[in-house]
């Protein structure tokens, strides 16, 4: 007799049903586990078999083959414990092939049967409820995440006998509802906001405009401007995660093994280290797993003194930035994760950091300093639309005490809105608007084109800057609800292109 139990893997930011087979002969008692599995997996057998001594069950005294079909794709993870454990009971006869109908098990195992949690559950939920199945069992420790998904039914159970006994109708598990989910601006508290920054008015302006239009912003000063308090004051002030958005990010970060419990409600803010290797920051690895990239989806990538990290590591944000999606190429298989983050960075004048500071000499030759500044490619330059040269603020100062909300969060929201009916998307902005989309949709006044135009001949302005710059003055423009661009919303467009100094 042949057990088959369903369950599933996670395929980049898809994934694919894994019938789990089981089949038992008489012989030699053995236990054979086929169908490209990894480590993990090989592992499984140990943990399977005490996990089933351990819940008073009996462990099949046969010869028994366990396939993971389809067997040509390579499969990751602890999870298939469960479905395992299952399918030996099943083929025992102690459970029933039809208490599995329309049913998907994932699960890891302890030794003494009490069930751990997996990594990447909103993946498999979303394929088992895609296959039509009515319900998946989950460890209980993923059930709050799990049942982020609607449209079938989630089980929580907390050990291998709870499953069994829940299989046999011996007990109810009530399914897991979904807590009402509470959008977030905030990481944590006392997390700073931009009304806590004294000074640095401009810098202030441009984040506004850089999360009304989710346009990549880069800073160039010199240490100790306040450029990471400004980059995390950003989180304040863009808008809530809607419900779709909290999904996805907390899918992402299910799938890195980051969070396998609790549901993410506020935009992530990630700040890889310099050294970051490529897989780490772009995702990928053996059995890929997202990167920091991905973690940053719908969130801020924040990248500390750029020219410090790899050119590698640079160059290899260019797809995502042109795509919001990163696409890993392995040998035997491709994986697709989502990967539309707002880039915040920064980068200093020169190697000491001087070079543009009225109170420190700098001690970087002319020679260093260009070959500084062009550690940082022009494709990746050509994805930031604003730049900013901002100055050092006395450190005390910096922090002002007592800060009232300004309504520039209305602004920001009010604007995000304009973009999304102009758009006819919710997830389109002026930043990644195509230049048709700006050739169609988007609205000069005469006298804004002629600045333009004019600026255009005189800076020998790439037709790719001309661009970004009509989609920055759209966005200062969505700011003040203002239908046409007109030459001061220009003017400061032009501000805030990038310079060599
Ligand atoms: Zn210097």
């Amino acid at each position: 007799m042949i057990a088959r139990i369903n369950s599933a893997t996670n395929v980049g930011f898809s994934g694919r049903i894994i019938e789990v087979e089981c089949d038992a002969s008489n012989g030699l008692p053995t236990l054979l586990i086929v169908g490209l599995g990894n480590k993990s997996i090989e592992e499984a057998k140990e943990r399977v078999r005490s996990a089933i001594k351990n819940s008073s069950l009996e462990f099949p005294r046969k010869r028994i083959t366990i396939n993971l079909a389809p067997a040509n794709l390579p499969k990751d993870g602890a999870h298939f414990d469960l479905p395992i454990a299952l399918s030996l009971l099943c083929v025992s006869k102690q459970l029933n092939q039809k208490d599995f109908d329309g049913t998907l098990v994932v699960g890891e195992l302890s030794l003494d049967g009490s069930l751990r949690p997996v990594r990447g559950i909103i993946g498999h939920v979303e394929t088992a409820q895609r296959a039509g199945m009515k319900t998946i069992i989950v460890p209980v420790q993923n059930s709050q995440q799990a049942a982020l998904i609607e449209g079938i039914n989630i089980v929580g159970a907390k050990s291998l006998h709870e499953v069994y006994l829940y299989l046999k109708k011996e007990v109810i598990i009530p399914p897991q509802v979904l807590t009402t989910l509470q959008p977030s601006r905030y990481i944590q508290t006392g997390q700073s906001t931009l009304d806590d920054i004294y000074g640095q008015e401009r810098a202030k302006r441009a984040l506004i405009i850089a999360a009304a239009g989710h346009h990549n912003i880069l800073f160039n000063g010199p240490p100790g401007a306040g450029k990471t308090m400004l980059a995390k004051a950003l989180l304040s002030i863009l808008p809530p995660l809607s419900q779709e958005e909290m999904i996805e990010v907390t899918k992402l970060h299910s799938l890195s093994g980051e969070s396998d419990e609790t549901i993410i409600s506020h935009r992530p803010f990630r700040s890889p280290h310099h050294n970051a290797s490529q897989n780490s920051l772009v995702g990928g690895g053996r059995h890929p797993r997202p990167g920091e990239i991905s973690l940053a989806h719908r969130g801020v990538l924040f990248l500390d003194e750029l020219p410090e990290y790899g050119r590698m590591a640079i160059e290899s944000l260019r797809q995502p930035l042109e795509d919001g999606i990163i696409t890993i190429a392995r040998t035997d298989m491709h994986v697709s994760y989502p990967a539309d983050f707002m880039l915040v960075a920064t980068q200093n004048p020169c190697p000491c950091g001087y070079a543009t500071d009225d109170t420190h000499e700098c001690t970087c030759s002319a020679h260093q300093i260009i070959q500084y500044q062009k550690k940082i490619s022009g494709p990746l330059l050509d994805r930031i639309d604003l730049v900013l040269e901002i100055s050092r603020v006395e450190h005390k100062k910096l922090l002002k005490d007592n800060a009232k909300q300004r309504s520039f969060e209305q602004q920001i929201l009010d604007a995000r809105r304009q973009q999304a009916k102009r758009y006819k998307s919710t997830t389109k902005t002026n930043s990644n608007a195509t230049n048709n989309d700006i050739k169609t949709r988007v609205q000069l006044s005469p006298t804004a084109k002629t600045l333009l135009d004019t600026a255009a001949s005189r800076l020998n302005l790439s037709a790719r800057s001309y661009f970004k710059i009509i989609k920055v003055s759209r966005t200062i423009a969505d700011l003040e609800e203002s239908v046409d661009i007109h030459p001061n919303h220009m003017s400061e467009a032009l501000q805030y292109r990038y310079r060599q100094f």
